[in-house]
């Protein structure tokens, strides 16, 4: 089955919340390997910082892909949950496939490379469950939050925090695909980390 997984890139959160974000993708991962289902894993290749390869044996960023015999993986090192579910999967040495945008916009271009709108709407279409991670609100620590209207001709969800009412304190790139994913009939999961 494929689980798609998204969520906010690294400026969103804290290097505690990252490590816990981690953590998260680590264990639902393992529960697919533990019950020997088929699982492909689908991200989205965020590319939020610089493209530098993880090196899983020693745990750290590299410039360059230089130390023989470690297992790297290719990666934004901002960009989030994309990144960490690229890095947890190799680590689980699960099957993985990344959806990555053509080009740093929205829209497609002229050229029809593709933007972030078409990238998102492939990983719906290949979801099969869809999890998506984000931080708490950063404005009032609130857990909670919701959608609420739908905007079907720009395709546009608003999306508040229950309790101080922000809008911004609580978006991110993986929310639109997570409601868009629903909308689709799709099974999806919002976990949100401390
Ligand atoms: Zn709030």
């Amino acid at each position: 089955m494929n689980v798609v997984i998204v969520g906010a890139d690294s400026r969103k959160f804290t290097e505690e919340q990252l490590r816990i974000a981690k953590r998260e993708i680590a264990s639902l991962l393992i529960n697919y390997q533990a019950n020997w289902i088929d699982t492909t894993i689908i991200s989205g290749g965020c590319p939020v910082g610089k493209k530098r390869w993880y090196d899983i044996s020693c745990d750290e960023w590299r410039d360059v892909d230089d130390v023989d015999d470690h297992l790297t993986v290719e990666a934004y090192d901002q960009g989030g949950i994309d990144t960490l579910a690229k890095i947890v999967a190799t680590e689980l040495w699960m099957k993985f496939i990344e959806i990555s945008p053509e080009v740093n916009q929205w829209n497609d271009a002229p050229n029809c490379a593709k933007g972030f709108k078409s990238r998102n709407l492939e990983m719906v279409k290949m979801a099969d469950i869809l999890y998506c991670i984000s931080p708490k609100c950063y404005n009032c620590d609130e857990w909670g939050r919701t959608g609420t209207d739908y905007d079907a001709d720009n395709m546009e969800w608003s999306i508040i925090c229950t309790k101080c009412k922000g809008t911004k304190s609580v978006w991110n790139g993986g929310m639109w695909t997570s409601f868009e994913a629903e909308r689709q009939g799709k099974k999806v999961v919002r976990i949100v980390v401390p």
